[in-house]
């Protein structure tokens, strides 16, 4: 990487809901910073409950994927938009948005990153963490407190997501040209994971 480039490098980052995402960035950001990298880490799902919020429709950011799909789709493009704004103007070396490239709605599976995100994002990598789909079981058992989202019931309907929401991560990728690296996430080794992404990013 050559200094900070004149156009954002943004790098967005996917995952099944509860294979370690949030986790990973964490621990990525507090390793950039000790290697001297510049990196912001965002999520999507907050831009766009933001702009669910301005409209006064939801109270809680789980309630965005059972809006109708026409407001979701509205509430995607803006957070797209505002994400790229946002990148441009904060100049960091690198922008990371934490997103779905699949989404379980109550009328069925929907791209996270289609056409109209992919192309305002601009990515220059798409980063698809995974885990074994008997890990994420439990981790989301584990979270179920916590946790409203239990949508696929058991250990098929994971693996089966996981199955669609990598063939999404590619098609993404195929309407901008980013690639697409996967990233496994296994129990108890976060920092494995997080090495094997920071060394994606440095190679930028
Ligand atoms: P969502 O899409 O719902 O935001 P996520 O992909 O961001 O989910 P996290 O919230 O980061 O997932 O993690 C889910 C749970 O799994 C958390 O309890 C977290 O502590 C745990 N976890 C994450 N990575 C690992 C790991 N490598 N080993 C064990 N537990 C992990
Ligand atoms: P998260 O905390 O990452 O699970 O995001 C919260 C919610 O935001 C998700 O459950 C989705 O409803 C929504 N969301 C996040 N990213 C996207 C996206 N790219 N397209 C559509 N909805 C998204
Ligand atoms: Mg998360």
């Amino acid at each position: 990487m050559s200094g900070k480039a004149k156009s954002p490098i943004i790098v967005i980052i996917v995952g099944i809901p509860g294979v370690g995402k949030t986790t990973v960035l964490k621990r990525l950001q507090e390793r950039a910073v000790r290697e001297g990298l510049d990196i912001k880490v965002v999520n999507f799902g907050d831009y766009m409950f933001e702009e669910a919020k301005k409209l006064g429709l939801i109270s809680h950011r789980d309630e965005i994927r059972k809006l109708p799909i026409h407001v979701q789709l509205d509430l995607q493009e803006k957070a797209a938009k505002k994400i790229r704004e946002d990148a441009e103007k904060e100049k960091h070396d690198i922008f990371i948005v934490d997103t779905h490239a699949l989404v379980h709605t109550a009328t069925g599976f929907w791209p996270g990153l289609p056409k109209h995100v992919i192309e305002n994002i601009r990515p220059y990598l798409i980063v698809n963490i995974e885990a074994s789909p008997e890990e994420i079981y439990a981790r989301r058992m584990r979270d179920a407190g916590v946790r409203f989202r239990m949508d696929e019931k058991n250990v098929e309907e994971i693996r089966e997501f996981m199955f669609l929401a990598r063939i999404s991560s590619i098609a993404s990728a195929v309407l901008t040209g980013s690639t697409v690296k996967f990233v496994q996430n296994k129990e108890g080794r976060v920092e494995e994971a997080v090495k094997e992404i920071l060394s994606a990013l440095k190679k930028i």
